[in-house]
């Protein structure tokens, strides 16, 4: 529960408990199997002996550049075995997910997205229209006479991570959102990402931020920290959260989704957050921060690999 949580480093007999009473290990991408390109110490032979020792493993991102497809390639190249396609739960494809099974759309998604967004709608058999497709609207930027719309069967906008996000595909957004009907849907919440270089890239969250603003609506966001993805994990093949565990580098997004999920939560500090960000949430007592408290840290993954080959 969030008033015992303390971020106290696992180890030892307490990593040995806690993994002998998991039966699901949740595990964030980046920042803790793998860093870009490069798989991160340990992670291929964790994730094999979890699954020989008859664990459900899932993979969690908020990630939605690319397909579960996609994700099996980069899974195989980094040296993972036996990964299978149902195991991933990324952004992309749980927000085709909603579409169709939650929202149960009847018409078509306006997509600000790249190619993983977009081949998982087609797979889902979801409809769509990107603002890519055609001029569109007269002049960039300028937005439509009143009442007019792009495409009256738009009935909801998607925003994920977008290279070529744009001035036009922003006023389209606006223009479809005016109506109140038409849902508003974000893969995740990601302000910016690390990378190459210690250089940073804007995330989906500040082209999200740009559309709430110009629309003065607020999106429903699918990927961490909100829940939807462990309810999705929990309606596929059922889960329990009190043996669940949520392995991630980002208090805001992983740490926030482990706690909002009710599963105990670890942040490996081989990614974004670092440990005295977590400590500080710990040591303000503020009930607003708890949530942003893991129950536990190691350095990396390999810290229980250690514990499993004992
Ligand atoms: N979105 C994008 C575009 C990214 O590049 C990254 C990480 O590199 C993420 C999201 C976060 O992914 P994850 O949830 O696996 O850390
Ligand atoms: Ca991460």
């Amino acid at each position: 529960g969030a008033l015992s949580r303390s971020c106290g480093r696992l180890r030892g007999p307490v990593l040995r408990e806690l993994l002998a009473s998991a039966d699901t290990v949740l595990f964030d991408c980046d920042g803790v199997i793998w860093d870009g390109e490069r798989s991160l110490p340990g992670a291929t032979e964790l994730v094999a002996v979890l699954v020989g020792r008859g664990k459900q493993v899932f993979f969690v991102s908020n990630n939605c550049t690319r397909s579960r497809q996609q994700y099996l390639l980069k899974f195989g190249r980094l040296g993972f075995r036996g990964v299978r396609s149902e195991q991933i739960y990324s952004s992309a494809y749980c927000s085709a997910v909603y579409l169709k099974e939650v929202a149960r759309l009847r018409g078509k998604v306006f997509v600000i997205g790249g190619e993983g967004v977009i081949s998982e709608l087609m797979e889902a058999g979801v409809p769509f229209v990107t603002g890519e497709e055609e001029e569109g609207l007269p002049g960039v930027g300028e937005p439509p006479e009143e009442g007019e719309q792009e495409d009256p069967e738009v009935k909801a906008v998607l925003v994920g991570y977008d290279e070529k996000f744009s001035f036009l595909k922003l006023a389209k957004a606006c223009c479809y959102l005016r109506d109140p009907d038409c849902l508003f849907l974000a893969t995740d919440p990601d302000p910016w990402h690390p990378v190459r270089g210690g250089r940073i890239t804007p995330g989906t969250g500040s082209l999200t931020a740009a559309v709430e603003t110009a629309t003065n609506r607020k999106a429903t966001v699918v990927g961490k920290p909100s829940r939807f993805i462990f309810d999705c994990i929990c309606s596929h093949f059922g889960a329990d959260p009190s043996r669940t565990l949520m392995v991630g580098d980002r208090l805001e997004s992983d740490v926030l989704f482990g706690a909002s999920c009710g599963v105990t939560t670890v942040l490996t500090l081989t990614g974004v957050s670092r440990l005295e960000e977590a400590l500080a949430h710990l040591e303000s007592g503020d009930v607003a921060r708890a949530d942003l408290v893991p129950d536990y840290y190691v350095d990396s993954v390999a810290d229980f690999l250690d514990e499993l080959q004992d």
